[in-house]
């Protein structure tokens, strides 16, 4: 990608990581370094957007990725292209993100998901840099996967819902998941959501309960053998607020190898698992770096290929 940017001397890229809460926007130069970050709030598209739209006609952008929260129609053969579907943010079904950004800046727009940009990121210039499949996964307020397969990021009939895998709960969680549309999975039942609805108290709040840290880790640790099955990834990057207590880490890596129980042979899992499954290399830049790079994409044309 670094070679990307060198193609593209004295463009100004915009990038913007949409998320439920808030939108982060900035800009990068041609060595991908950020000149810019900003973060807006985010309420209703009437009120949100138009303060986006004067942060990056203030730069001049000549092209603008987005990595978005889902679920988004990423079809572009479909006429609801850059629309945000049936999402809980309930003001912003149906708003076509993509269309709003089109009309004010005239300029080319890159779209993922947010993990899915984050993931490009990551192999990009971050973490799992050098790999041809690779796993971006958040544990915050919601749950999310980004998928990086054989060269590409992963779409299909829509995008994938990694988040919403089904797990098995433990006997001793009586706690009925906060998910709307499924009883037990990783989301509903180990989300920063579900983690203060099951225990009454926000994660910040639970550092010194025992079980409140194994359960999660128990949840995250069945999601990810799941989908190291499925996609046999090089490297897992994980993060998002409840990886911020990185105790975490070492608790997910044993169960995984535990779960797996010998069954993929690789070295990475069996012995050096702690380089395997690991944080990002561009730490909170990863979702914004990884939406400048769909930016990239964008002005490059349909084709091109990291
Ligand atoms: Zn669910």
């Amino acid at each position: 990608m670094k070679q990307a940017y060198e193609d593209m001397s004295g463009k100004i890229i915009g990038g913007l990581e949409a998320g439920g809460t808030k939108m982060v926007c900035g800009i990068s130069d041609t060595a991908g370094v950020m000149q810019s970050r900003i973060l807006i709030p985010t309420t209703t598209p009437e009120e949100t957007i138009p303060h986006m739209i004067d942060y990056f006609k203030k730069w001049k952008i000549e092209a603008l990725g987005i990595g978005c929260f889902g679920p988004i129609d990423l079809n572009k053969k479909s006429p609801t292209y850059g629309t945000i579907m049936r999402s809980p943010k309930k003001e912003w079904s149906g708003f076509n993100i993509v269309r709003a950004f089109e009309d004010a800046l005239h300029v080319p727009i890159g779209l993922d998901t947010d993990v899915n940009g984050a993931a490009l990121g990551e192999v990009t210039m971050g973490a799992a840099k050098g790999c041809d499949t690779a796993l971006y996964i958040t544990i915050g307020t919601g749950v999310g996967v980004g998928v990086y397969c054989n060269g590409a990021l992963v779409h299909g009939l829509v995008h994938p819902e990694g988040g919403h895998i089904l797990i098995q709960k433990r006997t001793d969680d009586t706690f009925e998941g906060c998910c709307s549309r499924h009883p037990n999975c990783v989301e509903g039942l180990a989300s920063g959501v579900a983690i203060a609805k099951r225990w009454g108290k926000k994660a910040d709040q639970l550092a010194d309960q025992p079980l409140v840290w194994e359960m999660e880790a128990d949840y995250v640790a069945q999601a990810i053998a799941n989908y190291i099955l499925m996609y046999s990834p090089q490297k897992i990057v994980l993060w998002g607020g409840v990886m911020h207590r990185k105790e975490l880490f070492p608790m997910i890596r044993e169960r995984v190898q535990k779960l797996l129980n010998g069954y993929v042979c690789h070295s990475q899992i069996e012995t050096d698992i702690d380089h395997y499954i690991v944080t990002p290399g561009l730490g909170e830049n990863a979702g914004l770096t990884g939406a400048v790079l769909l930016g990239v994409l964008a002005l490059k044309g349909d084709g091109y290929v990291i």
